[in-house]
């Protein structure tokens, strides 16, 4: 049995190599400010060609996001991104792509580019889909608004691949067909410049009397104001053996502003459960430590979301996304005799209790307690100090890659 491809975003070098030692197949990444992350810590194009060349020789996949949408005064820098592009050392993978302007531009210039659609086109039928596949297009991101069964009806008609989310944030919007942020504070979602004003506390006031086809809307406001448009976050471990069975050839994790903990986390655990149904889809089960990863990792409330046709997916008492746990070190390198270097983010003690959370595919956690903690001359520690390099004797080998990470509750 195949299953799908596994997709996780990439907002760095180092988030594509732990995504990519966590099981990812594929990563994707921005370009530059030409797409729907204007503000995530995009790839400038000497960076791409490294990336591409870390993937390529591990086998693995790299899809740039080109999925602005332009006017007119931008086409000029389309051309140009592309024009550099066809000079990288590297092929990228494929496009993804929603403006018809930039498929025509790179169909011109980089005509043997693979080009997948974005979710912002909103393609939610077969119909759709035959005109995309016409003008080029071989792979679809469906619409996060689409359920299973709708997802099962388009892939049987088999005119495109056809990619979905999995897991992370959610718009409230219609696949981020959203003029919110453009009208309130002239940050257009569209440019990649979403400034998430959905997840801001909202008051419904009523001027006048509502008469728009008798519709009331019943909000109950707490201390703590109405978060009325936040929406909760994705998460479909529970679904993947329908998700599998529903013939979609790749899936997708959101998330290009997400740290590295994140990424390798979420990627681990989806990794272990594809392989899992993959080795034996009638024993397959979700297992308790997936969930446990899952809610390790800062997210808002989870939702399977529209998959099994769930509807009222905003969570109103709080837009806040938690975690139960604190990445607070890297591991950077090995010395020579295997003792490990840390680049710590948050300093900790030899007293507090720490997890690592082992580079590669296996997903669990595990305690570890840490002895003696030294700077790189060797002078002993009272507490490893945030943004330091410093080095660690521990009751478990640490290798290069390794997070370790804190319980905050
Ligand atoms: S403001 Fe919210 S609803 Fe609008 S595009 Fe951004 S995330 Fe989506």
């Amino acid at each position: 049995m195949t299953v799908p491809e596994l997709l996780a975003p990439a907002g760095s070098l180092s988030i594509a190599e732990a995504a990519f030692d966590s099981g990812a197949d594929a990563v994707y990444a921005g370009i530059g400010a030409l797409n729907l992350r204007a503000h995530s810590p995009n790839f400038h194009l000497e960076d791409l060609d490294e990336l591409l060349q870390i993937a390529h020789s591990r086998g693995k996949k790299i899809y740039a996001a080109f999925n602005t949408m332009p006017d007119e005064t931008m086409l000029s820098d389309i051309r140009k991104t592309c024009e550099e592009i066809k000079s990288l050392r590297h092929n990228i993978d494929a496009f993804i792509v929603s403006d018809p302007g930039v498929i025509v531009t790179c169909r011109e210039i980089l005509p043997d580019m693979p080009l997948h659609l974005s979710t912002q086109t909103g393609t939610f039928n077969t119909a759709s889909m035959q005109f995309w596949k016409q003008n080029g297009i071989e792979r679809v991101v469906l619409p996060r608004e689409m359920d299973l069964e709708e997802i099962r009806t388009v892939n049987g008609a088999k005119i495109l691949d056809t990619e979905i989310f999995i897991h992370g944030a959610m718009c409230v919007s219609i696949s981020g067909r959203c003029l919110l942020g453009a009208y309130m504070n002239g940050r257009h979602p569209n440019r990649g410049d979403c400034s998430q004003p959905c997840r801001l506390k909202y008051r419904i006031t009523t001027l006048e009397e509502l008469t728009v086809d008798s519709c009331s809307f019943d909000a109950e406001e707490t201390e703590q104001g109405v978060y009325l448009l936040n929406s909760k976050d994705l998460c479909t471990i529970e679904l993947l053996p329908e998700i599998v069975q529903s013939g979609v050839s790749s899936l997708k994790i959101e998330g290009r502003n997400k740290s590295v903990h994140y990424v390798a986390s979420v990627v681990k655990v989806y990794r272990e459960a594809l392989d899992s149904y993959q080795k034996n889809s009638d024993t397959y089960k979700v297992l308790p430590v997936w969930r446990e990863i899952l809610d390790s990792v800062e997210h808002r409330p989870y939702t399977t979301g529209f998959l099994r046709g769930e509807y009222n997916l905003q969570e109103v008492f709080t837009s806040k996304a938690t975690a139960p746990t604190r990445v607070i070190a890297v591991v950077k390198a090995s010395l020579r005799d295997g003792v490990p270097v840390l680049d710590v983010k948050n300093s900790f003690t030899c007293q507090d209790t720490l997890e690592v959370l082992p580079v590669g595919r296996n997903a669990v956690p595990l305690r570890i307690q840490i002895d003696l903690i030294t700077d790189l001359e060797g002078n002993v520690l009272h507490y490893a100090p945030s943004n330091r390099l410093v080095i660690c004797q521990s009751s478990y080998k640490l290798r290069p890659g390794d997070m370790l990470r804190k319980r905050v509750e």
